[in-house]
């Protein structure tokens, strides 16, 4: 049985039309599931009971449960069981605007990234919709707070899970869904070009975030796998047709990964990759594991990086570092549990 959490708006308007009634019951159940957050189909008072016997019968109401939670000043880690007995992990973390969450796409990453954690565990499986929406419900509840942006840079690939991370985003989205603006919601990609071109078709207009990591692809090879199916004249000729469609800023995440990427000659070969476009870099302080022999710049070189892009006129940042004690900033999530 197909979970309510995974159904778009769109999607239950079919499913209550193809039950001979009017497409705003949708509207009305997304107001129970996300607005009220109530679950309990026999108190949805503006549906007859007829109708709400159909929607228990039709739907399944179950969510992911929170296992573990690890708490640090400004993040929070939840460590969520599926209902297959499979895991995954969400940060939270909080800001003086709001809080942001960081959730997972798939079940392990099948893209093999040498420097990252998530990779070293194959995909076992696609996250479904409703598993991708119920980590920020259970959050929120969990919190009594409302979460404000999502970035989706979890363990998994999120455009290699295509259908379900989009389905996502539009029940995240709805203005009665959880209401998250979508200039709030940002996707994070290693790169795979065709999805980048059928995502800009989607009109939806999200923070599009790509992981380049470096600037030639003698280094992008080394370091990931994805680059030898996509290079990066094909990434990057992907990017400026992103940016020309939709009209929106990329982002281009770089981990600094030391005496890899992170020299002065890299800084000038990776400005002149991204000069004239519409894009900023934000540069990842690479969180170290025990588990993979990279070690992570120098705060100096990294300073030292920013500054050399900025005199080439690129806007830069430099990512903060959350995690503490958790240590598990976004993006560097580890499987502890299928470890132990
Ligand atoms: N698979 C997608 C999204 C998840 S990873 C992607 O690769 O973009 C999110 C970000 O965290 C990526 O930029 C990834 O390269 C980065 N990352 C992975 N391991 C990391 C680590 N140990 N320290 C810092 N960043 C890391
Ligand atoms: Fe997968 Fe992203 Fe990790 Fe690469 S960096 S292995 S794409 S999660």
């Amino acid at each position: 049985m197909n979970s309510i959490y995974g159904y778009t708006k769109e999607q239950l308007e079919d499913y209550f039309l193809s039950k001979g009634e009017k497409k705003f019951k949708a509207l009305q159940v997304f107001e129970w599931l996300y607005v009220h957050k109530n679950s309990d189909v026999d108190s949805w008072s503006n549906l007859k009971k007829e109708l709400r016997e159909e929607i228990k019968k039709d739907f399944s109401f179950e969510v992911p449960k929170i296992i573990r939670e690890e708490r640090d000043t400004l993040t929070r880690k939840y460590l969520f069981e599926l209902q297959d007995g499979e895991h995954i992990e969400s940060v939270v973390m909080f800001h003086d605007y709001g809080i942001s969450i960081c959730v997972s796409s798939q079940v392990g990453c099948n893209m093999g990234c040498a420097f990252c954690e998530s990779g070293r565990r194959k995909k076992v499986r696609n996250l479904e919709a409703y598993e991708l929406v119920t980590q920020i419900l259970e959050i929120e509840n969990n919190l009594k707070e409302r979460i404000s942006s999502v970035v989706i840079m979890g363990i998994g690939e999120p455009l290699d899970n295509y259908d379900n991370v989009l389905n996502f985003i539009r029940i995240i989205n709805d203005a009665k869904g959880l209401a998250i603006g979508i200039r709030h919601i940002t996707l994070s990609t290693s790169g795979l070009v065709p999805k980048i071109y059928q995502l800009m078709q989607e009109k939806i207009q999200i923070n599009l975030a790509v992981s380049l990591h470096a600037p030639n692809d003698e280094i992008r090879n080394k370091i990931m796998k994805v680059n030898q199916v996509y290079n990066i004249s094909q990434l990057m000729r992907a990017i400026k047709d992103y940016i020309a469609v939709t009209s929106r800023r990329v982002t281009i995440e770089y981990v600094m990964l030391k005496e890899i990427n992170d020299s002065k000659k890299c800084a000038l070969e990776l400005a002149n990759l991204l000069h004239g476009l519409n894009i900023y870099v934000n540069l990842i302080p690479y969180n170290e594991t025990s588990h993979i022999n990279f070690s992570k710049s120098d705060a100096k070189t990294i300073k030292e990086f920013a500054k050399v892009l900025k005199e080439q006129g690129i806007n830069v940042t430099i990512r903060k570092e959350f995690g503490g004690k958790i240590s598990a900033a976004c993006g560097q999530l580890r499987s502890k549990e299928v470890e132990e």
